[in-house]
């Protein structure tokens, strides 16, 4: 003050002006001051501060300056700095403002001194609430990245455009043992060393130049250890496109790496082993194509792998089989599903190979599915093997199917053209000599004219090589290629060479039929045209084969010898019964005569019943015996017309009803009330319905029952013929009916017979176009046979007036009334001595001759009205006899009768053709007389 009233007044207005402008100044500055007392208080503010806090002057001015700070302690210690004449510059702290935000400034204040006193001191506030928010949003956000990246395997940065490290997660920290923040800022070949540097740097400058770039490089870290990077660069522009730098990640891949390395060694060493196995492999990737084949596959097709990748190997599949294959394939890689097949597969020659191929899908350890690994088996020898058995079987078959061996070894050499040769010819040995027994070519010309020079050149038995060797050796020759000095060794002469070159012989097998040691012929294969070689195993097979052909010869030829002694058997039986007859004839004559003359003597009349039974059953058992040998000689004819059956079976019922009686059966009977008309011999139907009513009786024990039924059904008559008897054994039903064929029991031995009775029956059951069955519970169960007979009215055959004795024409035995002249004519005196007795007995007048001459001779003079000629007549024969006395005019209307030991079909037409009447077989007995002497 005092020194202000020492200056002037335009000082003075200098100064006041001065002040106002430092005033406002202070006032207009857009900076926050105040002046606060040396004991804390605010002295004055200035309006800037004041809009900056809120404050009206007076709730500011006059405060203690504590109040406006959350720290007292600091501005507590400003104030003694102060005190201390030391200057503040930027302090950063809080300030408290009106409506309790609070707000960041930067402080810088001095003192103001008066002479030591200090009078004031003066806060210059500086605002930096903004920018400290945005420092702390920045912090913020750096560290929430922080955060992430540091989750992140990878080195993350960011790279200035100095190269210099402005980011960089916490990866950087193990990697380079430096945290993060220590390598703010540094330049990154200082980081990472100058060696990774230099591999790097490449792609960090043209990344830098705005080039997304990425790379693999290895780097040796600190601690010596290898590691494998791979790096992305990223750069980074600006709002305005300017590049700022370049984001880096960098991800550790070295284990990655080895995995891969370890696969690729892997895959290596399988297709090192792969290469080196035998059977073919290849792998497929997930979308099918295939992406490898090992050596044996490109050596068995012949092409390079660059063909075979891809779907290129489906090229080489069977055209046939392709479709199916790649069904196969595709589906299973659908299903992730193992496959195998079997298709043809070309070879580098062009052929196709049967293969079996097998894949299986792969999958990773953790079940990624990563393709398909597959190999392929070359199966044409296995394929051609079992071809060769089933031909050999189908050849098995042919050669079993039948016992007409040449006719079977025909059809063999067939079946061998043109699968397994060009020619077949089997020969066969015998004694030395060599027949060729059947030749087979594709041409019948061709065959016409080898047999043709067959005949020309026969084999030569004694020939060193060939079938002569065979013959002498058993054993097989295979010549794979026929030279020409091969062919000139074969033939006789310059013509045969001729002719058997023309036949272009290519290769040769002959292999012996041989069983136990005896060779029976050979079996010769030829190819020619199709100029294809036999093989050994070729050979293999068709020794295989001549194996089962032999022994089919010998079966045939062994057969053919047994049917020759069997036919010897038979034609002995059929002779024997034949024989057998003629003693019979007289004997049953006689008896008939017998009985007739014992009619007061009931002893002797009981007797000569019982004889003349026992003879007719022998007779019928001849009978049968003929039958058997007829129907085994197909030697059977039927003389079928419309007939009822029931008729038929009411005759049966006569001719069984005596052996009824003996055992004191019943029968029971149940016919169908209207006829059943049948296509039948009645003769042989009744023979059906007679035996098997006898066996009915005879199987059963005295007092039984027998049921005889006859139904209709479905067009068939059913003939049930059921008895209470003996019963068949379960196993003896499907046998009864063979030849000769007996239950082994005393009772069927001890009621005779030959077990060829229901042999005769199915036969002729059969021959009718008819069925017949056995039924039986068992051993003492009864038997039931079921005949069935369709039932197909057909129109009468015309009846020729040739009659014969059948059962559906005769009558029931009657006596006759008429008396006949009669001649017997045989050289059996016995015969015809006990007939002509019989006839005389009847009431005939009768004259004998014993042979066919004295016979023609007494019949010129006798002028009989009937003549019982027997057929077997030595000298002349009957049928010679009935000739010339059917020329004698006069006897012209003689009724002649063949009296023969045969009665065969052919026999009766004979008798026939000859001129007779009627055709009967020994022993005629007293029905069939009076039944033609009426
Ligand atoms: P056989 O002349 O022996 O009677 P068959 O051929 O008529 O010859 O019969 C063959 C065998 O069948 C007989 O020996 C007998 O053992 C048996 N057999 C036939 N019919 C009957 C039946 N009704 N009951 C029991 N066994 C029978």
């Amino acid at each position: 003050m005092d020194q202000e009233k020492k200056i002037g007044p335009e000082r003075r207005h200098a100064r006041r002006q001065r002040d106002r402008e430092i005033i406002d100044f202070f006032a207009n500055a857009n900076i926050g001051m105040h002046w606060v007392s040396p004991d804390g208080m605010i002295l004055w503010a200035n309006p800037y501060e004041l809009e900056m806090l809120g404050y009206q002057k007076e709730e500011f001015v006059g405060h203690l300056i504590t109040e406006f700070h959350s720290d007292k302690h600091l501005i507590h210690s400003i104030l003694e700095q102060l005190t201390n004449n030391e200057r503040i510059e930027n302090c950063e702290m809080d300030m408290l403002a009106k409506d309790g935000s609070r707000k960041y400034v930067t402080v810088s204040c001095n003192a103001f001194w008066d002479n030591d006193r200090f009078v004031h001191a003066r806060f210059f506030i500086r605002d930096i609430t903004l920018q400290k928010t945005a420092e702390e949003t920045i912090k913020r956000k750096e560290e929430e990245l922080r955060s992430i990246t540091d989750t992140v395997p990878a080195l993350m940065a960011f790279i200035d455009l100095d190269q210099r490290y402005r980011f960089n997660n916490d990866a950087y920290r193990k990697w380079f043992d430096e945290p993060p923040q220590d390598i703010y800022g540094k330049h990154v070949r200082e980081v990472i060393g100058e060696k990774s540097y230099a591999d790097i740097r490449p792609h960090l400058e043209r990344a830098l130049r705005g080039e997304q770039t990425a790379y693999e490089t290895e780097v040796i870290l600190s601690n010596g250890e290898k590691k494998i990077l791979s790096g992305v660069y990223t750069p980074r522009f600006n709002k305005t496109g300017k590049i700022e730098g370049v984001v880096s990640i960098v991800s550790d891949i070295t284990s990655h790496k080895e995995a891969e390395l370890k696969v690729h060694e892997s895959e290596q060493r399988f297709h090192t082993m792969a290469d080196t196995a035998p059977v073919m492999i290849w792998t497929a990737r997930p979308d099918q194509q295939r992406d490898y084949f090992n050596k044996s596959w490109l050596r068995f097709t012949g092409k390079p792998l660059e063909q075979e990748i891809g779907w290129g190997w489906v090229e080489g599949i069977h055209s046939e089989d392709r479709e199916r294959v790649l069904k196969i394939y595709s589906d299973s890689f659908q299903q992730r599903k193992p496959f195998r097949m079997e298709y043809r597969l070309q070879r580098h020659d062009a052929q196709y190979h049967w293969m079996i191929s097998q894949g299986v899908p792969r999958f990773t350890v953790d079940g990624k599915f990563i393709g398909y690994i597959g190999s392929v088996i070359d199966i044409q020898d296995r394929k051609e093997f079992e071809e060769k058995i089933s031909f050999l079987a189908e050849a098995s078959s042919v050669l079993f199917a039948s016992l007409d061996y040449e006719a079977t070894l025909q059809n063999l050499a067939d079946l061998m053209i043109p699968l397994f040769a060009d020619w077949c010819t089997v020969t066969l040995f015998e004694s030395g000599k060599m027949t060729t027994t059947a030749v087979a070519h594709k041409d019948p010309d061709k065959i016409t004219w080898a047999k043709e020079i067959e005949k020309r050149y026969p084999p030569d038995p004694y020939s060193p090589h060939g079938l002569a060797n065979i013959m002498r050796t058993g054993r097989s020759e295979l010549y794979t290629n026929i030279s020409d000095h091969l062919l000139r060794q074969a033939s006789r002469d310059e013509e045969h060479y001729r002719l058997i070159k023309e036949l272009g012989l290519t290769s040769v097998m002959l292999v012996p039929l041989k069983t136990q040691g005896k060779v029976l012929g050979a079996i010769t294969f030829i190819r020619s045209e199709s100029q294809q070689q036999y093989t050994p195993q070729d050979l293999v097979f068709a020794e295989e084969l001549a194996r089962n052909a032999a022994i089919a010869v010998e079966n045939a030829q062994l057969y053919q010898k047994m049917r020759e002694s069997d036919s010897a058997k038979t034609q002995f039986l059929s002779m024997l019964a034949h024989e057998l007859r003629n003693p019979m004839a007289p004997i049953l004559s006689s008896l008939d005569l017998l009985q007739f003359q014992s009619q007061e003597n009931t002893e002797l009349h009981d007797t000569v019943r019982v004889m003349l039974r026992q003879v007719k059953q022998m007779s019928r058992l001849l009978d049968d015996l003929l039958d058997v040998s007829r129907i085994i000689h197909g030697k059977i004819h039927l003389t079928k017309k419309e007939v009822d059956l029931n008729t038929v079976i009411a005759y049966a019922i006569e001719t069984t009803r005596p052996i009824k009686e003996e055992y004191q059966h019943t029968l029971s009977v149940s016919l169908p009330s209207r006829p059943i008309q049948i296509n039948a011999d009645p003769d042989r139907l009744e023979q059906i319905i007679i035996n098997l009513l006898n066996n009915a009786y005879k199987y059963t024990e005295p007092k039984g029952t027998v049921w005889l039924t006859v139904t209709e059904q479905n067009k068939e008559a059913v003939i049930r013929v059921k008895d209470t008897g003996i019963g068949i054994a379960h196993h003896m039903l499907p046998r009864i009916f063979d030849l000769f064929s007996q239950v082994d029991h005393t009772l069927s031995r001890s009621r005779g017979g030959m077990g060829i009775g229901l042999t005769l029956v199915k036969n002729l059951t059969e021959m009718h176009g008819g069925t017949i069955a056995v039924e039986s519970a068992g051993l003492g169960k009864g038997t039931e046979f079921i005949v069935r007979l369709p039932i197909i009215p057909l129109t009468p055959q015309p009846q020729g007036n040739f009659g014969f004795y059948s059962a559906s024409d005769h009558t029931p035995p009657a006596v006759h009334r008429t008396t006949h002249r009669i001649l017997v004519i045989d050289d059996n005196h016995d015969a015809a001595d006990a007939l002509g007795r019989l006839l005389q007995r009847l009431g005939h007048e009768v004259k004998i001759a014993y042979d066919g001459p004295s016979g023609i001779e007494v019949a010129r003079a006798y002028l009989p009205g009937v003549i019982l000629l027997d057929i077997g007549l030595p000298e002349m024969n009957g049928y010679e006899v009935a000739r010339r006395l059917r020329q004698e005019s006069a006897l012209g209307h003689t009724m002649l009768v063949a009296v023969s030991g045969y009665g065969q079909e052919e026999d009766k037409l004979r008798s026939q053709e000859a001129g007779f009447d009627y055709h009967f077989t020994k022993p005629i007995g007293i029905d069939v007389l009076n039944e033609i002497l009426v």
